[in-house]
């Protein structure tokens, strides 16, 4: 009998298939006491497992490029933590095992981060999945992870890691569903990343049995338990129409009526580029600039290396715009050298620009390089920063673009409620705003973006989000600027055409969505995407206001 469940849809598409659960045996070796001559071999051992596995992520992070590869090499540093493998080396020394000695001090680790505050839900994952990956390869016993099947299939999964995330084969993985996370985590955006169907926070899913056939549809977040023939064939014709009209639509975004909307892309470095490029992106509307620091912990990247990689991005949009977001480190992002490592709410510490402005020389050495990568090109260079929260930020901001001979526009990310509330104060230091909708909702919310529990709070649809959407772009238009959306937003087809309606002027995206979102606008005139908006402003919940769109759009 069929039957259907609902969690969140993160990534659009429908997948039909049989469930195969990722492997998520928890290996707990025995604890047996070793005798102290063996101590010196053992820790060896250890060392040999983490290097191996340290190895692999990073080689699994070269396959897989891009944003997946800078987590990928941020897990594989988590491995050789040299205090981690001091602690690994004490426990071998009195008499623990290698593999039991890697598992406590994981377990030990993991306490710790647990105590530290709110960016562990999204590093837990992380850190587990590095620990099964040494224990398994000390025990001998094949890795945990993505199962082993040469018939395509739906990857059902508690959390999906990073590193697994990176591996799935799209032509062998239809769609994946978890159980945790949240439309603004890792998976979701790796997912996208993929362009593989995928619904998140669906608790229970790990009940459905191997072998079992669901179809998935990544855009309404519902899953079909045994669909019936006539869902099946509804479902598939629903994908096959979308494609049609994705095949259909190309060119510059726009609304039925000629109303441009650009479409942008979310980038996390040049390894993202050919696929914005694919899809038609129009330029780049978030360069997630972070991706650079993560390789080294403990320093900022030289000028040099930064000047590269800019380059590399901005060569790729010669007539394009793009917009560079200087590095927002701490909160879900830390970064060693940079970022507190005692804030009891690292979310509402500091972060962002708050960080920059403690560390004028890392800011000062960003601008530098990107003014140097942007020399001789004719590229439309904007910078952003992140996290700003009044007029003060963004003229500090302003300041330090002027002082570093930045000939660029400056702007402001909306990512705090109170930026929305004075947007027009902003404006007068900065020449455009850019929402940041992943952290616009979970300030407006009070909702960490990390914990699955409180996703039906993360979702863009909430009205009182959309209200801050629609001051943020009437202040914009009254003083003449622009005001653009690069949160997980901007790729929801529909909730896209409701953006434009609120007066958002342009879009920025994983490159993957560009073609659903330009498909689905070009369905609309402006107008109509008002009155979807003013439909969806008017209702009282996430599902009421995304109701009420899809009701003005399919004119019921
Ligand atoms: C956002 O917060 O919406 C955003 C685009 O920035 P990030 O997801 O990198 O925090
Ligand atoms: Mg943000």
């Amino acid at each position: 009998m069929e039957t259907t469940l609902r969690g969140v849809g993160v990534s659009h598409g429908v997948a039909i298939g049989e469930v195969r659960h990722m492997g998520t045996a928890v290996l707990e070796p025995p604890a047996k006491q070793i005798p102290a001559e063996e101590a010196e071999r053992e820790q060896q051992r250890a060392r040999q497992a983490v290097d191996a596995v340290a190895a692999d992520l990073t080689a699994r992070g070269n396959l897989a490029g891009g944003e997946a590869q800078a987590v990928l090499e941020a897990q594989a540093l988590m491995a050789q933590d040299p205090e981690l493998m001091a602690d690994v080396d004490r426990r071998v020394a009195v008499g623990s095992s290698a593999e039991r000695a890697v598992y406590d001090a994981f377990a030990a680790y993991r306490e710790l981060l647990a105590n530290a505050g709110e960016y562990l839900a999204g590093r837990v994952a992380d850190l587990d999945d590095v620990r099964n990956r040494i224990v398994a390869r000390l025990l001998g016993v094949p890795m945990p992870g993505v199962p082993d099947s040469d018939e395509p299939y739906v990857l059902v999964a508690r959390d999906l890691a990073p590193a697994d995330t990176a591996l799935l084969d799209p032509t062998l993985v239809l769609g994946f569903v978890t159980e945790e996370g949240g439309p603004t985590s890792h998976s979701a955006i790796l997912a996208r990343a993929l362009g593989v169907p995928a619904v998140v926070a669906l608790p229970g899913a790990g009940e459905i049995a191997e072998g079992t056939l669901i179809a998935v549809d990544g855009s309404s977040g519902e899953i079909f338990v045994n669909p019936t023939e006539e869902r099946r064939a509804a479902l598939e014709a629903a994908a096959a129409e979308r494609k049609a009209a994705l095949a259909a639509a190309t060119g510059p975004g726009a609304t039925a009526d000629g109303h441009k909307v650009p479409l942008l892309a979310n980038v996390g470095g040049p390894a993202d580029v050919p696929a914005a490029v694919k899809a038609g992106a129009e330029g780049v509307g978030l360069f997630r600039t972070e991706f650079l620091f993560l390789d080294d912990s403990k320093n900022a990247p030289s000028e040099e290396k930064q000047v590269e990689a800019y380059r590399q991005v901005l060569e790729a949009f010669p007539e394009g715009r793009v917009v560079v977001r200087v590095l927002d480190a701490g909160a879900d992002k830390p970064l060693e050298f940079l970022t507190p490592g005692d804030e009891p709410n690292p979310a509402l510490g500091v972060r962002g620009l708050r960080t920059l402005l403690d560390h004028p020389e890392v800011l000062r050495t960003q601008l530098t390089a990107l003014a140097k990568a942007a020399e001789g090109l004719p590229v439309h260079l904007e910078v952003m920063a992140p996290m700003v929260a009044d007029r003060a930020d963004a003229k500090a901001f302003a300041d330090a673009c002027r002082e570093a001979g930045l000939q660029a526009k400056y702007g402001a990310m909306v990512e705090i409620p109170s930026a929305a509330l004075r947007a027009r104060s902003v404006l007068r230091e900065v020449e455009f705003l850019s929402l940041g909708t992943n952290d616009l909702a979970q300030y407006t919310f009070a909702a960490d973006r990390q914990v699955g529990a409180v996703s039906r709070l993360q979702d863009p649809w909430q009205p009182a989000l959309l209200d801050l959407v629609a001051l943020s772009a009437e202040a914009a238009r009254a003083e003449g600027k622009s005001c653009g959306v690069c949160g997980e937003a901007a790729s929801d087809p529909l909730l896209a055409c409701v953006l434009t309606g609120l007066g958002v002027t342009s879009l920025s995206m994983g490159a993957a969505s560009i073609p659903y979102v330009r498909a689905q606008l070009a369905k609309f005139t402006l107008a109509q995407c008002e009155r979807a908006a003013a439909a969806a402003r008017a209702a009282d919940s996430a599902d009421e206001a995304r109701s009420a769109a899809q009701a003005v759009l399919s004119g019921e």
